[in-house]
């Protein structure tokens, strides 16, 4: 089929898909806007402050609009996080103490907390040099193994269990909040004293509810990817139980001194911009992966997930089945984005990985992935992982910029 034909009919299957992701994106706008005019959101709360932002209303209504939003008692939300990691390592530190153990749930964690962990790397001041122990219980199938989470969380040591809710970049399923609920409901049973922490990056607004409003005792994220909206420039996020929450504070500064503190600078307005678009830019995300997923399966190739199954994250991956054709699309994605489109990625030896990595970004924001970006180890299957897109219009024409010149290789 030529290429014209396959994008018609793509974009004709996918669009009751479409749809849902309309009702989804309309339900957390919904409740996004009703947390801003709850808390009375106006012009002076974007001021910022400086020195040791003493008194900032901005910064504790921003959090207090983040725990509404994600149905949490508290949140803390900084753009002193630097990442996404960096908000997870302080959930974890905050939470767990010496002689503790930490669970994790579905398998292997993401590559930097194996490092926080202590399980790889030769890092310093890990959780393992603090003493905490670790244990994993591996995905069954691709799918948490409820049986064997319970009867590991059943050892009272575990204070903590880590849940991914994203597939990341592995061949798993995602999580929706939902099922993070029963999950985490199951674990509380056997042990109250557990802390249910999610890693919720990327499946932010990808269902009408967060995994806090089921029951999970944290929720942490990166503020470059889904609950940012493509506007805050950097940050993380923790929401959830209050305790929790403030425990995780008196790590991220200081005992004593907690969530009261800390210059917000002029970096506020970007933050609750961001929030209040987060819904919208990721049904944007959603409607490109959707239609990235039905166009290259159309056009011969093996896709995760198919167009019509449920997504809990904006993670597509593609199987391109050759190192020329992944760097042609990535290739593709670069030259189709609004920023460095003249750029040409080139594969490299990313500390970490056992093979050179390509990636392709034209973002606004350094790095950020709720824009339009992909990337991929080069090994067999020659698969890569594609997300984001700040406009389904200029995600649907990146898209057809790759396939484009994947089609000049046979
Ligand atoms: C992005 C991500 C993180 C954190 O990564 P940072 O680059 O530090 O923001 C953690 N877990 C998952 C599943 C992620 O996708």
């Amino acid at each position: 089929m030529d290429l014209n034909e396959a994008v018609k009919k793509s974009l004709f299957d996918c669009e009751p898909y479409f749809r849902l992701t309309d009702e989804i994106s309309l339900k957390n706008t919904g409740r996004v806007l009703k947390a801003f005019q709850t808390h009375k959101v106006s012009e002076a709360d974007f001021a910022g402050t400086t020195g040791y932002g003493y008194d900032d209303r901005g910064r504790e209504k921003l959090d207090k609009i983040y725990a509404d939003v994600f149905g949490a008692e508290s949140a803390l939300v900084r753009a002193g996080f630097v990442n996404g990691t960096h908000a997870l390592t302080t959930a974890l530190f905050g939470t767990l103490r010496p002689g503790d153990t930490l669970l994790s749930a579905t398998g292997k964690p993401y590559d930097t907390l194996q490092t926080a962990i202590g399980i790889s790397g030769s890092g310093k001041g890990t959780l393992k040099q603090w003493d905490v122990k670790y244990a994993e219980v591996p995905l069954l199938g691709g799918k948490p193994d409820v049986v064997n989470i319970v009867r590991a969380a059943f050892d009272r040591s575990v204070r903590a269990v880590l849940i991914q809710r994203s597939r990341g970049y592995s061949d798993r399923v995602s999580l929706s909040a939902k099922q993070i609920g029963i999950l985490s409901e199951a674990i509380h049973e056997v042990n109250p004293d557990a802390a249910i922490i999610i890693d919720n990056c990327y499946g932010e607004f990808t269902d009408d509810m967060e995994p806090t409003a089921y029951g999970a005792d944290l929720a942490v994220g990166s503020l470059i990817k889904n609950p940012g909206g493509g506007l805050a420039p950097t940050g993380g996020y923790i929401a959830g139980r209050a305790d929790l929450v403030e425990a995780c504070a008196e790590r991220y500064t200081s005992p004593g001194i907690g969530a009261e503190v800390g210059a917000t600078l002029g970096v506020l307005r970007s933050l609750y911009q961001g929030l209040f678009m987060a819904p919208h830019a990721v049904a944007q995300s959603l409607k490109t992966a959707v239609f990235s997923s039905r166009l290259f399966e159309v056009l011969g190739y093996e896709v995760s997930p198919r167009y019509d199954e449920v997504r809990h994250d904006i993670i597509q991956t593609l199987k391109l089945g050759s190192k020329e054709k992944l760097i042609a699309f990535c290739e593709g994605i670069q030259a189709g984005s609004p920023v460095d489109s003249f750029v040409k990625p080139e594969p490299w030896a990313m500390p970490g990985y056992d093979c050179d990595v390509i990636m392709a970004a034209g973002t606004f924001i350094s790095g950020a992935s709720i824009e339009l970006s992909a990337d991929a180890p080069l090994r067999e299957p020659y698969t890569v992982y594609l997300q984001g897109g700040l406009s389904f219009e200029a995600g649907q024409l990146g898209i057809i910029e790759a396939a484009k010149r994947l089609s000049n290789i046979s």
